[in-house]
This record gives C-alpha cells, sequence and structure tokens, in this order.
C-alpha cells in the first residue's frame, strides 16, 4: 500500500515536498490552517494533489504514515501536538527532500549570515563550473529541485527550525557562520534548545564529512565539545591564526586547506564590513574543499555584490546617506551594522522584540548614534535601553514619518541606518516589505 504523507504548510517548501513525494508515489495530502497562494493551489490542483486550506481536518491527517511540518509552524500548535501525542513520525522538508538525492549537500546555517553565506557559496561552485543548485530558505525549495532538477552539489541555507525536525539528513559540508540569541520565543526562551537546534547541522555527518565554524563565536565554541561530530572541523577566526581553515593576518585573508594556501586582502572583498570578512571565509573554505582554483575563488569574492536588504545603500539625499539593513532581525546583526558606520548615525529600530537583550548594543549606540526612531508598536523596551545613551527618541508608527523625521534631522555627512534588530510583522508583511516601503519613502524624498 501507498504510504500517505501528509504535509502541513503549503508555502515554498510544503508545495515543493508535495511535488517531490508525489513523484515518489506517496499519497499526498497538503492542509495548510491559512490560505494557500493561488500559484501554489493552481498547481497542486493540476498535478492532482489533494489539499485543504483554512483548516486542518484531522481525519485526513491523524491517518499519515509521516508528516512534514512546515518551518513557520511552531511545535504548540494544537495539530502538531496530536500528530506528536499519535506516535506519527515528523520530519522536515530538507530531511524528507534528502533521502531521494545522491548530490553532494552543502549546508548552512547560524543565526546570522545564513543566506550571504549561502549566496556567495552558490556563486563560488557555480564559478567554479560545478553542477550546483541554491535551496532551502532562499529561491525554490530544495525538494522541489530534487524533483524537477538534477543538480550533482546543493548550497542549502537551512534555519534552526528545519534543522528541529531531522533524522537522518547529513550534509557532507556543513556551515555554521554563529549562533547569537535569536527565535527564542520558538525555544521556550532556552538558549541551549535553540543551540542544539543550530548544532544538528552536524549531528549525522561521518569521517569524510566537513564542519565549518568560527572560532571567534563564543557560543559556538562553548558548545563545540558538547555536540560531538564525526566530520574533520575547519574553522575560521578574525585575528587568531589556524592551521587549517582561514584567519586574517594584515588585512590579508589566510586560507589554508588541503595544504594549499590562497591569500586575499579584505579590500579586494566585493561585500564589506567585518561580518562579511567571515562569510567570505566560510564561503571561500567552501570552494577550496573542493578543490577549485586560487584564482577562481578570489575572483568570485571579490564580484559578490551586497544582498538586497542586508546593508544595502539605497541613496544619498541632500549628502545624507539611506542605509537599508531590514533583514537585520536580531541584536547581533545590528551590532555588526552599526560597527560597521563610520557616519554618525540617526538609527530607525523596533518591530517585534524576540526576547532581545540589548546591552551589547550600547557602546556603538553611544558612540555613533545621534537619534533614534523607534519604528514599532511597542517601544518601551527600547526606551529603557536606549534611554541614557542616545539624546533623541522619536517613536513613529510609519515608515513615511520614520524616514522624514530622520531626513529632518540628519545633516550632511551623516547616515540613515534601518538596522531594526527586530522582527517586522507588528507593522509590515515581512522584512522584505519593510525594507522596500523603506526604499520607497526615501526615493520620494
Ligand atoms: P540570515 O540569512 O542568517 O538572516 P543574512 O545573510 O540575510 O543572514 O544577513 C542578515 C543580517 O545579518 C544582515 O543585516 C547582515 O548585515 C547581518 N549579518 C550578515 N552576516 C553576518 C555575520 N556573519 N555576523 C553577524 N551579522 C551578520
Amino acid at each position: 500500500m501507498k504510504q500517505r504523507i501528509v504535509i502541513l504548510g503549503a508555502g515554498e517548501s510544503g508545495w515543493g515536498t508535495a511535488v517531490l513525494a508525489a513523484k515518489q508515489g506517496y499519497d499526498v495530502f497538503v492542509s495548510d490552517g491559512g490560505a494557500i497562494k493561488d500559484l501554489y493551489k493552481n498547481d497542486l490542483a493540476t498535478r492532482g494533489i489533494e489539499f485543504e486550506e483554512k483548516q486542518h481536518s484531522e481525519e485526513k491527517i491523524l491517518n499519515a504514515d509521516l508528516v512534514m511540518k512546515s518551518p513557520g509552524i511552531p511545535d504548540k500548535a494544537e495539530i502538531v501536538k496530536k500528530i506528536r501525542a499519535k506516535g506519527i513520525k515528523v520530519v522536515s522538508e530538507i530531511e524528507f527532500a534528502s533521502w531521494f538525492t545522491n548530490a553532494q549537500i552543502i549546508g548552512i546555517t547560524g543565526s546570522n549570515g545564513k543566506t550571504t553565506v549561502t549566496s556567495l557559496t552558490y556563486q563560488i561552485l557555480k564559478d567554479g563550473g560545478l553542477n550546483v543548485g541554491l535551496g532551502g530558505n532562499i529561491g525554490k525549495s530544495f525538494a522541489y529541485q530534487v524533483a524537477t532538477e538534477n543538480h550533482d552539489y546543493y548550497v542549502l541555507e537551512i534555519s534552526s527550525f528545519q534543522l528541529d525536525d531531522i533524522e537522518n539528513f547529513r550534509p557532507n559540508v556543513a556551515v555554521l557562520t554563529n549562533i547569537t540569541p535569536d527565535h527564542l520565543d520558538r525555544y521556550n526562551y532556552e538558549l541551549q534548545n535553540y543551540v542544539a537546534s543550530k548544532f544538528n547541522i552536524a549531528k549525522n555527518q561521518n569521517e569524510q564529512d566537513i564542519f565549518i565554524y568560527c572560532l571567534d563565536d563564543k557560543i559556538t565554541m562553548a558548545n563545540l565539545d558538547n555536540y560531538p561530530t564525526k566530520a574533520r572541523k575547519i574553522p575560521f577566526s578574525y585575528d587568531k591564526p589556524v592551521e587549517e581553515g582561514a584567519y586574517v593576518h594584515n588585512n590579508e585573508i589566510q586560507f589554508l586547506i588541503n595544504k594549499t594556501q590562497l591569500n586575499m586582502s579584505i579590500q579586494e572583498l566585493g561585500i564589506k564590513g567585518r561580518h562579511n570578512v567571515y562569510n567570505s571565509m566560510a564561503a571561500g573554505i567552501v570552494g577550496s574543499v573542493y578543490g577549485l582554483r586560487k584564482e577562481q575563488i578570489r575572483q568570485s569574492l571579490a564580484s559578490f555584490k551586497s544582498l538586497e536588504h542586508r546593508l544595502e545603500t539605497v541613496s544619498k539625499v541632500r549628502g545624507v546617506e539611506f542605509i537599508n539593513d531590514s533583514k537585520a532581525t536580531n541584536v547581533n546583526s545590528t551590532w555588526y551594522a552599526l560597527e560597521s558606520m563610520s557616519k554618525e548615525i540617526i538609527w530607525i529600530a523596533g518591530g517585534v522584540d524576540k526576547g532581545n537583550d540589548y546591552a551589547v548594543l550600547e557602546p556603538l549606540v553611544k558612540s555613533k548614534v545621534k537619534a533614534m526612531i523607534c519604528l514599532g508598536l511597542d517601544n518601551t523596551k527600547l526606551h529603557s535601553a536606549f534611554g541614557k545613551s542616545v539624546d533623541v527618541i522619536i517613536n513613529c508608527t510609519t515608515m513615511r514619518d520614520a524616514v522624514r523625521t530622520a531626513y529632518q534631522m540628519a545633516k550632511t555627512g551623516e547616515a540613515v541606518l534601518l538596522s531594526p534588530a527586530c522582527a517586522s510583522f507588528d507593522l509590515f508583511e515581512n522584512y522584505e516589505d519593510r525594507g522596500n516601503k523603506f526604499k520607497e519613502c526615501v526615493y520620494q524624498l
């Protein structure tokens, strides 16, 4: 008899899983508690895959042999509790899709820098002539690509939610960029639960595999021995020389992999800021591990341009620079944004607080932020955190107000930085919507 898979959530990964599962001969049912996008609905219908929206029909769900839970659905959702209570196996999309491919998998996780390292790694491997797919949280899902394309390598951006429900998923190369408190609302406000989920990336790796990690990241280093992996470990660091891996010496990155050495000046990197030196080191190591030509890796790292909503320079108006870092949805990413600024700034921050501790930002805020604009429904925490270090703090509830107020306060030579340190969904659909609105308002000045 056919195995029955129920897919909870019909976004990109749910839809992709449905397509792959149908191809693999499963009896497939897709259930979404909200509305499903027309694009996905039409495609599921065309393929003859049964689905429902705005409800979860238990009689069609609790008879599953296997459930794929989309990463956006928390464990505390009623339907998930019932599925688990019945002992039905729950997997994530990357776990499921990995069962049906023999390709090399490069899995990239971490609190910050995932998208950047994933895109950069993809670029390096692609420029190196490999037949490579880019997936995970970016673009087409991994499952959809396994169903419809035939790559020899997949570079996957993997969130902690995807790693919560893995069993055998085993990347040949894993990258853990860093770990800083994030999404704690989904982890019972326990950092250790979140850390454990991140380290899942390496738990099934074996001796032939490689685990790339940041030697300077405190939480990673404090936990490295608690989550053993059989993989060969390759570190990168800003200032600690390593025998194998990458580090910075005299403003040059030194890559040392498999006895091959590659040097590259930081100035040559296509993306700027200390965090992007880390990101470039991580991606460069992957390229070196796969034996790509030094000159080609250097060229890919030099030509890579910053991604939208990540320290993206929008425009200069009357000498005031506007920078969109809407993707900074946690404190650590905002720390790097503030750290990379060499001008006085008007800082636009706020949104949905995910259990943030703002104390680490204080020294940077004190020295660089001239005024702060809080753009959220509830700004009390920001006021109490920065009331003493910033002279002017203004509340705004629309992006238009925030941008205009910032513009009025800014002098030539200063910058307006949107780097919220918070999620966006109190006032915006998502971080892209927030960043796009910021840009529109800047263009209207
Ligand atoms: P993710 O996909 O993990 O959210 P992104 O590459 O999209 O990461 O970057 C998200 C935010 O974090 C951006 O605002 C960026 O400026 C910042 N950032 C990028 N890389 C790092 C890093 N290695 N460490 C800290 N912050 C980073």
